[in-house]
């Protein structure tokens, strides 16, 4: 389907995130030469956030390299970038959104990169002082403020974020103690085989895990000095992060009317229930053809491939093909990357040996690879996403030998 009979001439974004600031950067590059108005509610530039859970939190990197772009590019390049504004309404029939001080912008294209927000556990306590959450630069900087060496930090799950910033935490000297709900780390998305290995290494590092257990609640006189489990136990404690994922924030779609399930619903082209209203990033519940299904990807190289796809869409560029989805985490000396979802995988092989802290978990259809979590292994990670991409048979026998090249193994 296209967008109309002529080409748009407004374009108005809503979120200057990754995913927002991206499309208008796209944009420009592609040659549109129509109005881009890109509005945030945060009173930043956009900017990365990888880097809070990491380098920014740790001390060792300064915002002018955490921004995707420096101030003047907006203006340079013609960019309306309207900061610490919240977009309240879509109007699909007017074609035109109103902003919290009533204000309304009209477009011919309209981008939802609204991205998503941390979960509230919804327990008492959870309003004390010192009981965080991380999303934005202003929740990391609330975290750096509060990580004082020789302090307790309890973190509530044990996901990539709450992993990134366990590490983190201990390299600044903090007692850190994980309570996760489920049996083990990053159970959502990692194998057993990497939960085990992050949680060894963690452990190495004086990360204390508390598996099977479940907040109730925090408690403290006016900033938290405890977590109480489900089972009884108390945590004395100074400082608590919830990491507990991520709800989209798709209720401005919701409330015009767009068709949304785990976010708004989008096709291949970015494009929502509304031809012309497109939805990118980690608010976006976009179809995965690589995997039959559909899914909301919470990533940076998701929200750099829907803002080049909806770039292309809106400049009459030819569509690219679809990537396999990827991630990277860091934690401590450990470069974890991971290709494709092992959604379909009927089988695992690990390549290396977890002991060395060099290794790749491959999940397997057959001799097919669909997915591949690699630790300080770049080539088995380029390599592996080369072949979930093609869809290529491998050798098991070589592909679990680390003698041989990873180009050795297609059949
Ligand atoms: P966001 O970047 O969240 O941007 C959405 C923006 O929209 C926000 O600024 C929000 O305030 C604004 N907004 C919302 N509603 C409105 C409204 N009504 N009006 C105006 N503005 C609005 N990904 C990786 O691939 N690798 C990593 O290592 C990694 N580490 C991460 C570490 C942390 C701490 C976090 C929080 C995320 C990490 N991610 C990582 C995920 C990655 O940052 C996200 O996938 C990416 O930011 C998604 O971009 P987005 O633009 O969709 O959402």
């Amino acid at each position: 389907m296209t967008l109309a009979s002529s080409p748009p001439q407004r374009v108005v974004i809503i979120g200057a995130g990754h995913a927002g600031g991206s499309v208008a950067a796209q944009l420009r590059q592609d040659g549109f030469a129509g109005a881009i108005t890109l509005i945030g509610e945060e009173p930043v530039v956009p900017y990365q956030r990888p880097p809070l859970s990491k380098a920014w939190l740790a001390g060792t990197s300064s915002l002018d390299h955490v921004i995707l772009r420096p101030q003047e590019w907006y203006h340079d390049n013609d960019v309306d970038l309207r900061l610490d504004t919240c977009v309240a309404a879509i109007d699909r029939v007017a074609k035109r959104v109103t902003l919290h001080d009533g204000e309304a912008v009209g477009y011919d294209a309209l981008v939802i990169a609204t991205g998503a927000r941390p979960r509230v556990l919804g327990l008492p306590g959870e309003d004390l002082a010192g009981v965080l959450s991380l999303r934005s630069l202003a929740d990391a900087e609330a975290l750096k403020a509060a990580m004082v060496p020789g302090k307790t930090i309890v973190l509530i799950g044990a996901g990539y974020i709450g992993l990134e910033v366990a590490a983190t935490a201990r390299k600044a000297g903090l007692k850190t103690i994980i309570v996760e709900r489920e049996m083990r780390s990053a159970a959502r998305v990692a194998s057993e085989t990497m939960s085990n290995f992050l949680e060894r290494y963690h452990g190495d590092h004086g990360v204390e895990f508390i598996f099977n257990a479940a907040a109730k609640g925090f408690s403290g006189s006016g900033s938290v000095s405890a977590v109480e489990l489900a089972d009884g136990r108390v945590l004395d404690c100074d400082l608590v992060l919830v990491g507990a994922g991520v709800v989209p924030n798709d209720e401005l779609a919701r409330e015009a009317g767009l068709e949304c399930s785990n976010g708004v619903n989008v096709d291949g082209e970015a494009r929502t229930s509304d031809p012309a209203i497109f939805a990118v990033g980690d608010v976006s519940f976009r179809p995965l053809e690589l995997y039959n299904t559909n899914f909301r990807l919470e990533s940076v190289p998701n929200a750099l491939e829907q803002a080049r796809c909806v770039a292309h869409v809106l400049t009459g560029k030819p569509p690219h093909a679809p990537e396999v989805p990827w991630f990277w985490s860091d934690q401590y000396d450990l470069k974890i990357q991971l290709a494709g979802l092992p959604l379909d995988a009927t089988s695992q092989l690990v390549r290396g040996d977890p002991a060395t802290g060099k290794f790749a978990v491959f999940h397997l259809q057959g001799n097919v690879v669909r997915a591949v979590e690699a630790v300080n292994a770049p080539p088995e990670f380029m390599f592996g996403r080369k072949l979930i991409a093609a869809g290529t048979r491998v050798d098991l026998e070589r592909l679990g030998d680390t003698s041989q090249s990873m180009k050795d193994v297609v059949l």
